[in-house]
């Protein structure tokens, strides 16, 4: 993709140059997530619910040791700026794609009569506190209803590449424009529809409901690209579709699964498999229009 030269986002907080101490192991810090967990509000736990399982599935932390510091707590993080957050490439990139997102929204917001507010962005290295406790960069990019903030630490991306073979500056292009959607779930209303079933279906079908939202965020990226390369001149590059597609592939419950060496457990899926988060991105994608997005009115053998 082309992103030198356009506008850069102002709802970006680069805190790199931040340290979090308090938590000095990473033990710790896996207490602190737990800790806040048991205070967390409900969205927040789905929140952590799904940073827990990326943990456990993606980078393989053993469930045993995420239990057993859940109920240690830790003590308060001290947030110290230890050095400025470097001007580089990464923060020039990262605003400019949320800003791309930003302009995308907003027009088609208000092709509807609506007004886009735009989430904020927090780039981080490491560790950094969120309300009422702290992110850990283990957690993979998350997106935040309470404070409508997606936090993301750059390295995630070197993750994507090394691990999961999916490269290029569009397959991080896909992970930002994920992100916001789930921001513009939640300004539509859905995660609150997701977030007001817990407790009252079982654990099977709330992970049904969380595979729906996760598959339309994937749709909502596939839109933002569709409306991104009308919007700006000479966006989308050779392959950057395909790039994105693999990215989505990459990150299917079946592969992750299946890579992290474990049986394929589809009533544990929480974002749907590889075939199905591509496919939905593609369609997004293709048609640009939120009418064929809505994963939820469909039957889930369906989607
Ligand atoms: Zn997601």
């Amino acid at each position: 993709m082309k992103w030198k030269g356009r506008r850069r986002s102002s709802h970006v907080e680069d805190r790199r140059g931040q340290q979090v101490t308090g938590s000095s192991s990473s033990r710790a810090g896996a207490g602190l997530l737990l800790g806040l967990f048991m205070r967390a509000g409900g969205k927040t736990k789905i929140l952590i619910v799904v940073g827990a399982l990326v943990a456990i599935f993606v980078f393989k932390i053993n469930p045993q040791t995420l239990l057993q510091f859940a109920s240690s707590g830790g003590s308060a993080p001290q947030v110290s700026q230890v050095s400025e957050a470097p001007n580089d490439e990464m923060r020039a990139y990262l605003e400019t794609i949320k800003a791309d997102n930003e302009d995308v929204w907003a027009k088609i917001f208000q092709a509807d009569g609506k007004v886009y507010k735009p989430s904020k962005m927090v780039i981080y290295h490491d560790k950094t506190p969120i309300p009422g406790g702290l992110a850990d960069s283990r957690m993979g990019p998350f997106y935040m209803p309470a404070n409508e903030t997606i936090y993301i630490d750059p390295h995630f991306f070197n993750e994507l590449s090394s691990k999961f073979g999916a490269q290029g500056d569009f397959a991080q292009a896909y992970v930002v424009a994920h992100e916001v959607g789930h921001h513009v779930q939640n300004l539509l209303g859905y995660s609150d529809y997701v977030h007001q079933q817990r407790g009252k279906v079982s654990e099977v079908e709330y992970n049904k409901l969380s595979v729906r939202l996760e598959l339309q965020a994937d749709f909502l990226a596939g839109v933002f690209a569709h409306h991104a390369d009308r919007q700006f001149k000479e966006f989308l590059e050779q392959g950057d579709i395909s790039e994105a597609m693999q990215c989505a592939h990459a990150i299917g419950d079946d592969t992750l699964q299946k890579s992290a060496g474990n049986k394929v457990v589809p009533d544990s899926f929480t974002h749907g498999t590889s075939e199905q988060r591509a496919r939905w991105f593609e369609l997004g994608y293709k048609t640009g229009d939120l009418e064929y997005g809505d994963t939820f009115s469909i039957g889930y053998s369906q989607l």
